[in-house]
């Protein structure tokens, strides 16, 4: 069997072992470099091996994330109704958005909330080389950072995939790697504010990551407006369950 080289900074030996695990539970001949993004990216097998990777914190707590923007179009938008709900969040931010719109991110900043990476370009790690991948996000990690005049903590890759050179990448640049427990599958053309709160559900639970978009730069035109009509839904949610709703730099990493 190939084994995964994990250079994640914290808790890579507990991965690797719940990838080993998992390998010998469903008969796997080879979990290694090949199969490792696919796995990544398939929902049940994201819960049941690797909590590591989906934002579990502390369980008095809930995180929420937005990926995509910065947007001037829209990114405001959810700057205004947090600051209405009081709650703060991630953003992992593109560079190549931050590049375009770096008042957008200083916005973000004022605001108080944290900058996470999501690469530079929207490209799924699947297939592209080492090279790229490293390229890709340290450009990322130097746009970003000078623009938010602060170095980001937190990366998740695109369509959450992740590859072994998205690992060492991280690791070289000091990044976590963070996926996400539940998602309101905000980009999609038919979700409304109720979908967007019945699928958050699906998978909700005490010390959760949630994922949401500030962006459609890579959904359906205007569906962060379901997004956006969602938020008061799922603060209320928090707050019934005696959940502090916050950024991942909250959560009991
Ligand atoms: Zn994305």
């Amino acid at each position: 069997m190939k084994r995964i080289i994990v250079n994640d900074p914290a808790k890579p030996a507990a991965l690797l072992n719940s990838v080993l695990k998992y390998s010998a539970g469903i008969g796997l001949a080879e979990v290694g470099y090949r199969s490792f993004p696919a796995l990544s990216s398939l929902p049940q097998l994201r819960r049941t091996v690797w909590p590591y990777f989906l934002g579990t914190g502390s369980s008095s707590s809930v995180a929420l994330t937005f990926d995509d923007g910065p947007d001037p179009k829209s990114t405001p938008l959810f700057i205004e109704e947090l600051d209405r709900l009081g709650v703060k969040a991630t953003f992992f931010v593109l560079g190549e958005m931050a590049e375009r719109y770096p008042y957008s991110l200083r916005e973000l900043v004022s605001a108080g909330h944290e900058i996470a990476l999501h690469g530079n370009w929207h490209r799924n790690h699947l297939f592209r080389s080492a090279r790229s991948i490293r390229y890709d996000m340290e450009r990322s990690y130097a746009t970003v950072s000078e623009i938010a005049a602060a170095a980001p903590i937190f990366f998740r890759p695109p369509y959450g995939v992740i590859t072994r050179p998205t690992l060492a990448t991280a690791s070289q640049l000091g990044l976590r790697s963070v996926l996400w427990g539940t998602w309101g599958r905000d980009w999609r053309k038919l979700a409304t504010p109720s979908s967007v709160m019945k699928d958050l559900k699906s998978n909700f639970a005490p010390g959760c990551t949630v994922l949401l978009h500030d962006s459609d730069c890579t959904s359906y035109p205007g569906s962060y407006r379901a997004t956006l009509a969602a938020l008061p839904d799922l603060a209320e949610l928090c707050a019934q369950n005696g959940l502090k709703l916050g950024p991942l730099a909250n959560h009991g990493f």
